[in-house]
């Protein structure tokens, strides 16, 4: 089959979060099974300033913006043996960050993400590429399903592609005012209730759910969980008209990209059949983050974007607690103030076994997978989660509240049908947490219990080579539907 990828962020090329990792694991995971994959993502300074080799390509198109002609260029990278196409246009995309500084959200990106989205249908013609699936990602490729079900719903060259639609975080919807309908090539037409309007605004979100062949998300929980209005941000109704044709499948993870035997940014590699390098890791961990080197002392480590979403008020009032407990704290992350704040002010009352990087670092995020002992995620809400996926494969224990795909992947010693593999706790409150964390921290003295633990997770297998298929499946059903061969 030949399949496009389209997302706003791919690793290694540009990378916020767990979007990335998806939008390169799947498609290298693709790739060997035959099939013609190829990318689509904008061509960020970040990428320029990467390192990887780009080329500079021939075509570009050209997209009218309020009556101004504006040009996206296409250059080429390659990942492995799939071509990524970037598109180059420096006034959208020659900026520091991604979607916005930590102020707030670039207040043009209605505008740099539709013009994104139809320079890629204009390439795709000029390269006369033309796909049998479309697969695109969250609120800034929405518009791909909307153009191609309204603005261009009689462009022949697309008429037997199928699209699917992935959404990695309802809680991120696009939301713009109507005034940038114009700005985005949208007729007013679809501004109904019936399609992209949301309580008098443009959401891109609920335009790619409605347009899209067969809508996914990231894991069979959180496909439940957004059918209800208590987790449904708005759109569970929107989704429910949706439900034949909405999936959740577990995310994997890249693992060639994530192993302990392999990684290069870990003091020492281990693995599965032999552990002792991981407290040469551990060890050395603490020494980087300057706590008191104590390889009996339970580490518990977190990778993470400190927002509400993942659990920091939980965190933040349990930091004076933490600071007291026999037990080490490591945390990587940038993100609201506030946390930011309450790390910072716990190592300024004297806190020796709290450490907390600020920033977004991909040599140190490989090294508190691999150094610490536990991995904290207790989030509010969590669509899948890679963070639990990648502990495990490092042997770290997750501690997780049972929400999403954390739910569909930690299983807890209490959970009597499951083999366990972590520590979970149900209710969204510090109390709830801490006792799962004390839980975690008797059952560490416990070696051999502890070993299996560790193993488990090890042995699991959260590769991408069960979910592939079902995405393939679902592939397959909606080229059938627009009468291709699948
Ligand atoms: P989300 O996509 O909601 O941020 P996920 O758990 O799905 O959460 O994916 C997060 C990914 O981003 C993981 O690969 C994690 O290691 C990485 N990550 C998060 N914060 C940082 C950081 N500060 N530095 C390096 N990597 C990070």
């Amino acid at each position: 089959m030949k399949i496009l990828f389209v997302a706003s962020e791919v690793t290694p090329f540009a990378k916020t979060g767990g979007l990335a990792d998806v939008a390169s694991a799947l498609p290298k995971t693709l790739r060997t099974l035959g099939h013609d994959v190829r990318i689509m993502m904008p061509f960020y300074s970040v990428v320029e300033r990467g390192g990887m080799a780009v080329r500079k390509g021939r075509k570009s198109a050209s997209v009218m913006v309020d009556g101004v002609e504006k040009k996206g260029f296409l250059r080429q990278a390659a990942l492995g043996e799939i071509p990524v196409y970037l598109i180059e246009n420096k006034e959208y995309f020659s900026r520091d960050e991604l979607y916005g500084t930590p102020g707030g959200d670039y207040p043009d990106n209605a505008q740099r993400f539709s013009f994104f989205c139809r320079c890629v249908l204009e390439l795709l013609k000029k390269m006369d590429f033309r796909p049998d699936i479309i697969h695109c990602h969250d609120w800034q490729t929405a518009l791909i399903p909307h153009y191609l079900k309204h603005e261009r719903k009689n462009d022949p060259f697309f008429a037997r592609t199928g699209i699917i639609f992935t959404i990695h975080n309802l809680a991120y919807q696009g939301l713009f005012p109507r005034e940038e309908l114009s700005t985005m090539g949208l007729s007013k037409e679809c501004f109904t209730i019936d399609w992209l309007e949301f309580y008098g605004k443009i959401n891109l979100l609920k335009a790619g759910i409605l347009a899209a062949d067969i809508v996914t998300t990231v894991s069979e929980n959180y496909c439940r969980e957004i059918c209800t209005p208590e987790m449904g941000c708005g759109l569970h109704g929107v989704l429910q008209t949706r439900k034949d044709d909405l999936v959740g499948i577990l995310n994997g993870l890249d693992y060639e990209e994530w192993n302990p035997a392999m990684d290069k940014e870990i003091m020492k590699n281990y693995s599965h059949a032999s552990l002792s390098g991981k407290m040469v890791d551990k060890i050395g961990l603490q020494r980087l983050m300057g706590l008191a080197s104590a390889p009996e002392t339970p580490v518990f480590g977190m990778v993470s974007r400190m927002v509400a979403q993942k659990g920091f008020d939980l965190i933040a009032e349990l930091l004076p607690e933490i600071a007291k407990a026999p037990m080490q704290f490591v945390m990587l992350g940038s993100g609201e103030e506030r946390y930011v704040k309450a790390f910072t002010d716990i190592k300024a009352a004297g806190a020796r076994n709290v450490a907390f990087a600020a920033g977004f670092d991909h040599s140190l995020a490989p090294k508190i997978y691999a150094g610490s002992d536990m991995f904290l995620m207790p989030s509010f809400f969590e669509p899948c989660g890679l963070g639990q996926l990648i502990a495990m494969r490092y042997g770290t224990v997750p501690v997780v509240r049972r929400t999403g795909g954390l739910a569909d992947s930690v299983f807890d010693p209490r959970d009597n049908d499951k083999t366990p593999n972590g520590f979970v706790f149900e209710e969204y409150g510090a109390e709830a947490l801490w006792e799962a964390m004390n839980r975690a921290i008797t059952a560490y003295q416990d070696k051999a219990f502890w070993k299996k633990l560790m193993r488990r997770g090890m042995s699991s297998d959260y590769s991408w080579q069960n979910s592939v298929h079902k995405y393939l499946d679902l592939y397959r059903k909606a080229l059938l539907r627009k009468g291709g061969e699948a």
